[in-house]
């Protein structure tokens, strides 16, 4: 199939795209509320005309594995969304298998009074389409399943297999990617892409994430006698953030010994994200958590981390303790030589006409599950701006342009299988040269 057959094939799914990215936006599919957009996906994978597959969130399962993320909340009947789009190469010795992954679940708007229009009403303005999860990461699902319906639209047989995944999860735990591999689905692919809105270069390492709680007892007494009783569990919990402050000075100094990271500024970032405490204006609060986020280089031991943030925690001359609920993961990287890079590089650069860069980021993504293992990962995706935060937005030709980087991709990972079908022809000149094989 030509370079121009395949884009010609992707232009056709635009309003289906389109359409499908405004109906998932409008999902608020926050933690706990993931399954009306995994119903709109399991539609969208039919619609390619795939048997579409429930992973169920196994609460059992996930705990078990080492590499899961503890959890204090119910998983019971959310599922992930998964179909396989079988290659005729016949398994070993065919085409190489690829699985696309991306994550319906969004973090909540921040602050619904500072958005321009509801954060969970798609709006078009220009190229760019408005809503919370509308870049982080609807219309990476959208641009991966567009390529796939685009290519089977088109009548292409491949020879190796494409596995999409949509799962719930990826902002807190990444416990539905895991539950997805501990299921087999993808765990035995060549390579994994994630749609991830990381538009103009791929990803290829990234931190881990701890999230933490910090419990501060305090002592209640009328506020009209808090200078001389009581002890105020809030004004505490500025004496614990400082201990997390120079904790996080100190790992970023530690930053030389981590080659993707060396030249970043400060590419270990805590997050105080959540404060709650006390129940009355004139009580002294008997108590207060901090909720945080705090990030690790590739290669670091989580546990050791725990271990730090406890130390910080237990500088402090009063009681504090600290609990686990949510992210607990390492970092990841893939090495550049890998054939997915250049494979999809190639793919890139036939659609942009310059490179990919290669990067580093200094947030977490599910590729981690694919790269431990051994399956190297990439994250690719379209074009967003203020994701987790304010009016996040989505370039709509960026979509587009993402699918058709990815039909080509596919075709030159899997390979076209000319088992059945009319022959196909493959174009020459151009930029052709980088895809076929
Ligand atoms: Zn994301």
């Amino acid at each position: 199939m030509s370079q121009a057959a395949i884009d010609r094939a992707v232009a056709e799914q635009a309003s289906w795209m389109e359409d499908l990215l405004v109906a998932l936006v409008e999902q608020p599919t926050v933690l706990g509320a993931e399954e009306g957009g995994q119903a709109l996906m399991a539609r969208a994978f039919a619609d390619c005309g795939l048997e579409v597959e429930s992973i169920a969130m196994d609460a059992a399962a996930i705990r078990a594995d080492p590499r899961h993320s503890p959890f204090s909340w119910d998983v019971a009947g959310k599922r992930n969304v998964v179909a396989t789009w079988r290659g005729e190469g016949g398994g070993v010795g065919g085409g190489r298998s690829v699985v696309l992954n991306g994550h319906v679940d969004v973090v909540p708007p921040a602050s619904e009074t500072l958005w321009t229009s509801p954060p969970f009403v798609a709006r078009r303005d220009g190229d760019w389409l408005y809503g919370r999860g509308a870049g982080d990461m609807k219309a990476g699902l959208v641009a991966m399943v567009g390529a796939v319906k685009a290519l089977r639209d088109a009548g292409i047989s491949l020879r190796g297999d494409v596995t999409l995944q949509s799962v719930v999860e990826e902002e807190c735990t990444g416990n539905g990617a895991l539950q997805c591999l501990l299921a087999g689905s993808g765990a035995g692919a060549d390579a994994a892409v994630l749609t991830e809105p990381h538009h103009d270069h791929f990803t290829l390492a990234q931190v881990g994430v701890l999230w933490f709680h910090v419990d501060v007892r305090g002592v209640p007494a009328h506020a009209a006698r808090a200078s001389t009783s009581g002890f105020n569990a809030l004004d505490a919990v500025h004496r614990v953030l400082a201990e997390l402050r120079a904790l996080e000075a100190e790992l970023n100094a530690e930053r030389a010994g981590h080659a993707w990271y060396a030249d970043h500024e400060h590419p270990i970032n805590l997050n105080p994200g959540i404060l709650h405490g006390g129940d009355w204006a004139s009580t002294v609060p008997a108590e207060a958590t901090l909720s945080c986020r705090l990030a690790l280089y590739p290669g670091q031991d989580p546990a050791d981390l725990q271990r730090r943030v406890e130390a910080a925690v237990a500088r402090v001359p009063f009681g504090a303790t600290v609990r686990y609920s949510g992210f607990r993961c390492e970092g990841c990287q893939v090495d550049a030589d890998e054939p997915v890079v250049r494979v999809l590089g190639d793919a890139y650069r036939s659609v942009h006409r310059a490179p990919a860069a290669l990067r580093a980021t200094t947030a977490t993504t599910d590729a981690r599950h694919f790269v431990a293992r051994g399956i190297p990962a990439i994250c690719f995706g379209p074009e967003a701006e203020d994701i987790h935060g304010i009016d996040e937005r989505v370039s709509l030709p960026s979509v587009g342009e993402v699918a058709r980087v990815l039909a080509r991709f596919l075709v030159a990972w899997c390979g076209e299988s000319n088992d059945k079908g009319p022959p196909v022809s493959a174009a020459h000149g151009g930029e052709s040269s980088h895809v076929h094989r």
